[in-house]
């Protein structure tokens, strides 16, 4: 089965369990906590907090996700990606936990056809009935049923009060036991061996002020499946980059490159970082978000920013990122035509911010040699700063190779000088300041982030487009 085909076949299957299938909502979220949308659920979220009644109480989705969270494994893990695909159905005061297992069951060991032996469950600790759902309706054996603690599965309020509930996974078995080589692993001990591929989450407690938990009087069901890793593991291949759905993506940048797809381990990772953020930087100009220094322009700059510095990795000395999102493009224009429609921008945008950076790192390499042969085991906030303020030379990047040098950098100083850098320039602005948030919140956590510089960005979409 194709990606493609996959992702007809969940839609195809939750409209004959009586969903409606909706197009995929922007990548931008008209939400003021967030920056991006990170799950299939944020586009229904008024709906979930009971702000609005919902025009259809089933529904089912395939959407765009932009998660930034997860880039330092971007490359590094077979199944973490910034862009991907999330399949999911819904359901907002109409079934609830039973069916949700029981098609979740369903579509996995009918339609994708995936073996039951390979397959294992997560499930929160107190929850005894989705213990017995699983146990007694479904007939996974106790043993593959494993009870986990509140980080995992459970999902709390996106705030300090809202819905929230347990949720259970299903995880397949890759066989590839972790370096451990524990043969009694579970999803709880090895998420090398154990591949999570689908989040069933079970919204039935309002959580108020006190932290106390109220059972909803309208129970919902939220869940996620990525669209690569099921691929993934319909396809019987290790990572998420060897389906179908990068494929043509993949080969691009062995075209451009030169180089072959696993020869050299160190290359592998520069490919896949390429691969993945080739996608989110596509998706996010095809969304109307253009490179800056502030909140989603600043992400997609250091998202653009990263996949060139690994295209030097690579050997590659000129502008090539637009070549790749090109086969991005091509590749997934049939699915979403926004590729399509702002093709001209998505390429005319990533090559101007290419050239500049290519730019960026001639010179502020020199300074950043420099800097290396000083630094004893930390690079200093001020060093950090000196490069990103006079060259543009951006910190992650900075990180990537203190780590391949056995390097620390102190982050810390570096966000003060910054947030004194930040202050200044809104005194010469004569600005207020609207929101405390810093350049790290922004690489470490996009959910939950107060984004309050919309018009802003409004204004500088325009200007650009
Ligand atoms: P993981 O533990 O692997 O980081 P998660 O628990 O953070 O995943 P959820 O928030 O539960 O993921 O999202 C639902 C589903 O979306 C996951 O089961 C997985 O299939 C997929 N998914 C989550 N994060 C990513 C990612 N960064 N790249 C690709 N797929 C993802
Ligand atoms: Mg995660
Ligand atoms: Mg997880
Ligand atoms: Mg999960």
């Amino acid at each position: 089965m194709t990606g493609n085909e996959i992702r007809k076949q969940f839609l195809a299957f939750f409209e004959s369990k009586g969903h409606k299938v909706l197009p995929s909502a922007s990548l931008i979220p008209d939400d003021p906590q967030l920056l991006f949308t990170v799950a299939g659920m944020v586009p229904f979220k008024p709906i979930f907090w009971g702000k609005v009644e919902p025009v259809y109480t089933r529904v089912a989705t395939c959407q765009k996700c932009l998660r930034t969270n997860d880039i330092e494994n971007v490359g590094r893990t077979p199944r973490h990606h910034t862009f991907f695909e999330m399949l999911g159905n819904f359901s907002f005061g109409d079934y609830f936990k039973k069916e949700a297992i029981l098609w979740a069951w369903e579509f996995v060991t009918k339609v994708l056809k995936l073996p039951e032996e390979k397959l294992w469950v997560t499930i929160y600790k107190d929850d005894d009935e989705a213990f017995m759902i699983w146990r007694d309706l479904v007939g996974v054996p106790e043993k593959k049923i494993i009870r986990m603690g509140k980080d995992t599965n459970f999902w709390g309020p996106a705030g300090p009060t809202g819905p929230c509930g347990p949720c259970s996974e299903i995880h397949y078995d890759t066989g590839a036991a972790d370096e451990r080589g524990e043969e009694e692993s579970t999803p709880a001990t090895d998420d090398k061996r154990f591949l999570e591929i689908w989040n069933l989450v079970f919204t039935e407690f309002y959580q108020d002020e006190e932290g106390k938990l109220h059972p909803l009087p309208k129970k919902n069901i939220d869940t996620g499946a990525g669209l690569e890793r099921v691929t993934a593991v319909v396809q019987g291949v290790s990572s998420n980059f060897e389906t179908d759905l990068f494929a043509p993506i993949m080969s691009r940048i062995e075209e451009i490159s030169g180089v072959k797809y696993k020869q050299d381990p160190q290359k592998d990772i520069s490919m896949r970082v390429i691969a993945d953020h080739s996608r989110a930087v596509s998706f996010l100009i095809a969304d109307g978000v253009f490179p800056s220094n502030e909140e989603r322009g600043y992400v997609l700059r250091r998202i653009l920013r990263r996949a060139v510095r690994h295209g030097v990795l690579l050997g590659l000395e000129k502008t090539f990122l637009y070549l790749v999102n090109d086969a991005v493009i091509e590749a997934m224009k049939d699915v979403y035509p926004e590729l399509a429609e702002r093709r001209q921008l998505i390429l005319e945008v990533t090559k101007a911010e290419e050239e500049r950076f290519f730019k960026t790192i001639v010179q502020g390499s020199e300074l950043l040699k420099e800097i290396i042969a000083k630094s004893k085991d930390v690079i200093s906030g001020e060093d950090l700063f000196r490069l990103y303020d006079t060259y543009g030379f951006p910190p992650d990047i900075v990180i990537d190779v203190a780590k391949e040098k056995g390097l620390k950098v102190d982050l810390e100083g570096f966000e003060k000088l910054m947030q004194a850098q930040r202050e200044r320039a809104r005194e010469a602005r004569g600005e207020v300041a609207y929101a405390k948030k810093t350049v790290f919140e922004d690489l470490a956590k996009t959910i939950q982030t107060k984004f309050l510089g919309y018009e802003k960005f409004e204004c500088q979409a325009k200007v650009v487009a």
